[in-house]
């Protein structure tokens, strides 16, 4: 039988269903098998894995993914998709589908309820809120290996830019603190019905513990958000515009204490020069808020 994951199916799906891609969904279904076999293989999965797929569509990659691992939830939030992939996978024991709003979704209670121990996330995101679901699966604390995902080729540059090149900012360090990033594939617009106007790329994210000792990851985060909140500022200006507690000329002399450098810009920064600069600040102000200074 051939592969859901081809222009021919695709095709056929959507109009004996009557259904019409709705662009509010960021609906661009995968029509080429040998992409899915590539985020299958980008993904590393053997019998003993549970994979969360987001967003399954009409079911290409999840055809792959259930041939791959040992047990499938696939969370589609489109009823009249979701509906249709019941009927499809119902021969298919180790899928389930779910519809729901994978932003709205409790995953640890569903991991609960599955006895998942740990769990790799796998799936082509939808455009429209690709940056939310990576930040939702790093921020969740919940036992994800990896996380495999198709995206825009610019977000994928993004997720693993280098300190001081365009694409680096601070959704790239928040990534770094969570996570090994790797490109895996480039996959050219043309594997998607409808076609999108760009190419996309497969990216897998590695979590691991950030290797370096942070005092606290809320200052880290606030301190990263405001060093890229306005790029064309020092990193000094952009810290003392967002917390007014450390004057910029105290600011400049603990940059420089650092060896980082009085008019330093946060894309400069690497995730551990960024993490001693919080520790950092996070001493000095919590001395300025001590009594008598102290
Ligand atoms: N996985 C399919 C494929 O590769 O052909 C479809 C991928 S398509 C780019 C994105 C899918 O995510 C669509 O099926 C869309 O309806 C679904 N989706 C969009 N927003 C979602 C959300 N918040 N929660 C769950 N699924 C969502």
């Amino acid at each position: 039988m051939a592969s859901i994951a081809t222009r021919s199916v695709v095709s056929e799906l959507l109009s004996a269903k009557g259904v019409v891609p709705k662009k509010r969904f960021g609906q661009n279904f995968l029509v080429d098998a040998r992409v899915a076999d590539k985020a299958a293989t980008a993904a590393n999965l053997s019998k003993s894995d549970n994979v969360l797929e987001i967003g399954p569509g009409l079911g290409g990659l999840t055809e792959k993914l259930a041939q791959e691992a040992g047990s499938v939830v696939a969370i589609e939030i489109d009823r009249d998709l979701a509906s249709l992939l019941e009927t499809s996978f119902k021969p298919v024991e180790n899928v389930q589908i779910i519809c729901a709003d994978i932003l709205k979704t409790d995953l640890r209670a569903l991991m609960e309820e599955k006895g998942w121990k740990t769990c790799k996330a796998v799936a082509n995101l939808p455009y429209y809120i690709t940056t939310p679901i990576i930040m939702m699966l790093l921020e969740s604390r919940l036992p994800i290996e990896s996380i495999t995902i198709m995206v825009q080729k610019e977000v994928a540059y993004r997720l693993g830019a280098k300190p001081g090149t365009k694409d680096y900012g601070s959704l790239t360090v928040t990534v770094s603190y969570f996570s090994d990033p790797s490109i895996d594939a480039i996959v050219p617009s043309n594997c998607f019905h409808p076609r999108p106007n760009v190419d996309s790329a497969i990216v897998t994210l590695k979590l691991r513990p950030c290797p370096y000792s942070i005092d606290s990851e809320d200052l880290l985060f606030q301190v990263t958000r405001a060093a890229f909140g306005h790029r064309r500022k020092t990193l000094a200006n952009c810290l003392s515009a967002a917390d007014p507690t450390l004057p910029k000329s105290e600011i400049e002399a603990l940059l420089t204490t650092l060896g980082l450098g009085a008019q330093v810009r946060g894309e400069a920064l690497s995730l551990e020069e960024f993490v001693t600069l919080s520790n950092a600040l996070g001493k000095a102000i919590e001395a300025k808020k001590a009594p008598n200074g102290a």
